[in-house]
């Protein structure tokens, strides 16, 4: 099938929009009206911009209010149909979208709107041009693909076909099995838009709201299955209206776009060349700290406190491994390269996350073929080239596998130092944390989830002493990988405080496992590491909201543990200070819990909250 984009996807000018579009490897552009009434030349000038980019017009859009006028409006709207023909000459372009009329001057009918509309195909088909129309859900009389069809299919002419719109469509939960019907000659342009699950007006929910499939709730891939039985080929163009989209970078999310098209063809087994699988996720291998050497003293007495052994140094870099039952932290520490250039730019910070997946190279693939960005550099002699790409704020994701040599890389690039360390029975990498700008959240929503085998959950409001924090989950169905994404519209909440501090989107906090938070916090204890006090009202809350007993609650107060129950399954958490004002460490205990205890997030956000203003 054939993609294509509407320009009021996008932020900038035409000429802006037109160039991104290109850049993102679209062949085919919507024209909006508005774009070129604001556009700074002749349509003339467009097609030709157009042309140079290697772009089709695939329609302009849109004619509004048409069908069922009275019959002195009517006149009126012929002639306006032909300015519009006019224009589209010189667009070169040859369909013109007519969404149905939401006028409270028209009226209702059928066979009255499918003679408008077989009127409006002569004139078009003299031009030789063609109409689209499609169903709005707001429409006046026609709010209904199935309306809309019948309307299509009465007007009789070649020059007159159906747009579909699967915001409109499955906003309204329409039954698809009419789609399955439509002759696949008669449908001219399907648009395509994913949407959150929202309670408000259609018009405002289409105009605001609206994403690209993947990164809303909407069962866009029922749609496109329904589509496949009518065995349309022809275009599957983009229409997104949606305010962060317009305030973001064109060039961007111009590349969202083209990803989720891509992803959505992957899931129906159409695309070409074929894309390897979704990467099968099965643990975090490792993550990776930039710093200097001044501050290396710090971070290596929080891992000893953590009851983390140095267990390595690389042979050739000055990068140093921890680690601790199956986790690996890696310090780097080196004066050129990847990590320093993230270290002079974000300070001390996360700069990489090594996953471990079901096939390294075949995740690489998939990476490139979903427009990711694939990151290398020189490595020296002996070091491995693991599979890399950009992720959230410039940081990488590494990808190594049980199956290559990648699988041995602590053995290739370290040499073992022998220290061993008395452990705080820590095990792996529960789930890692990344705050980010609220404007980014879709883009690295759309980014893991078409990557990586991992899925979305229902976003959460989290309530933070500065404001709002959404937060969006995405894990693998056996819970070896979870990331969890932040961002708050508010600039006094805690993740969006990192992003000033720690300039730009990045790692928060690292959350890892123990089967024995008691004995855990014990040790933590012994070695010194300050964790964050929990106020004790908390535990008054507690005890009325889970009925723990006395002895239960006073285990949990005096060591700081936040607690969460569901039915039967329990969660244990405590948290370690800020480091540097950059990140923090929690440590969990799941007893077969699978949230990250929202209903404590509040209580954590405002101690942390307090503390730092201790501190400060
Ligand atoms: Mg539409
Ligand atoms: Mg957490």
């Amino acid at each position: 099938m054939k993609t294509a984009i509407a320009t009021v996807c996008l932020s900038g000018g035409l000429d802006e929009k037109l160039l991104a579009i290109a850049a993102a490897g679209f062949k085919g552009v919507e024209i909006f009206e508005n774009d070129l009434l604001s556009f700074n030349g002749t349509p003339k000038d467009v097609r030709h911009a157009a042309e140079d980019l290697g772009l089709t017009i695939v329609t302009f859009q849109p004619f509004r209010d048409f069908e069922g006028m009275p019959a002195d409006k009517r006149e009126r709207d012929f002639v306006r149909a032909e300015r519009k023909f006019d224009l589209m000459a010189e667009l070169g372009c040859d369909l013109l979208m007519v969404c149905s009329n939401v006028s409270p001057e028209s009226a209702g009918g059928i066979d009255r709107a499918a003679e408008d509309f077989h009127a409006l195909g002569e004139r078009a088909a003299k031009r030789g041009m063609r109409v689209g129309f499609e169903a709005l859900a707001w429409g006046r009389h026609i709010n209904d693909y199935r309306d809309a069809w019948e309307v299509v299919r009465r007007a009789g002419h070649a020059s007159v076909g159906l747009v579909l719109d699967s915001f409109h469509i499955l906003s309204r939960k329409t039954d698809l099995k009419a789609l399955t019907a439509v002759p696949r000659d008669r449908i001219f342009l399907v648009q395509l838009a994913d949407a959150p699950v929202l309670e408000m007006d259609f018009l405002s929910w289409s105009r605001h709201f609206r994403n690209f499939p993947g990164q809303g709730d909407f069962p866009v891939l029922d749609f496109m299955i329904a589509l496949q039985q009518t065995g349309y080929d022809g275009l599957l163009s983009l229409e997104i209206f949606n305010d962060q989209f317009r305030a973001g970078s064109a060039r961007s999310v111009a590349i969202d776009g083209h990803r989720s098209l891509i992803w959505l063809l992957d899931q129906m087994g159409g695309s070409a060349p074929s894309l390897p699988p979704r990467a099968l996720c099965l643990g975090t291998e490792f993550i990776e700290f930039a710093m200097d050497e001044a501050t290396e003293p710090s971070f290596n007495a929080l891992m000893r406190g953590l009851g983390f052994a140095r267990s390595g140094v690389h042979k050739s870099k000055s990068v140093t491994r921890w680690s601790q039952g199956g986790i690996n932290l890696v310090a780097n520490t080196e004066k050129e390269g990847f990590a320093h250039s993230y270290y002079i730019t974000h300070g001390t910070a996360v700069c990489a996350l090594g996953l471990r997946v079901d096939d390294a190279a075949a995740t690489l693939r998939r990476a490139r073929g979903l427009l990711d960005q694939p990151f290398q550099q020189a490595v020296g002699p002996g070091e491995l080239e693991i599979p890399a790409v950009r992720g959230v704020g410039g940081s990488l994701m590494y990808f190594i596998d049980p199956a290559s040599k990648l699988a041995r890389v602590w053995d290739i690039e370290f040499e073992p130092t022998g220290e061993t360390a008395p452990d705080a029975g820590l095990t792996v990498v529960d789930h890692i944390s990344q705050s980010m700008h609220y404007e980014e959240m879709l883009t690295w929503l759309l980014f893991y989830s078409s990557l990586l085998n991992l899925d979305k959950v229902p976003a959460q409001d989290v309530l933070d002493p500065g404001g709002l924090v959404k937060s969006q989950v995405v894990r693998s169905a056996d819970g070896a990988v979870r990331i969890i994404l932040n961002a708050s519209q508010s600039s006094r909440t805690q993740s969006s405080r990192f992003l000033s501090e720690v300039f730009g989107s990045g790692v928060q906090h690292i959350a890892l496992a123990t089967d024995d938070i008691f004995a855990t916090v014990a040790k933590l204890r012994e070695n010194g590491v300050p964790l964050l006090r929990i106020p004790e009202n908390y535990y008054d809350d507690l005890e009325a909201r889970t009925g723990l007993s006395g002895d239960e609650l006073d285990r949990l107060k005096s060591l700081d543990i936040l607690y969460d129950r569901d039915g039967t399954s329990e969660y244990f958490q405590v948290y370690t200070h800020t480091f540097e004002d950059r990140f923090f460490f929690e440590v969990v205990q799941r007893r077969n819990y699978t949230g990250f205890g929202a209903a404590n997030a509040s209580i954590r956000l405002a101690a942390q909250t307090r503390l730092a203003q201790q501190i400060d």
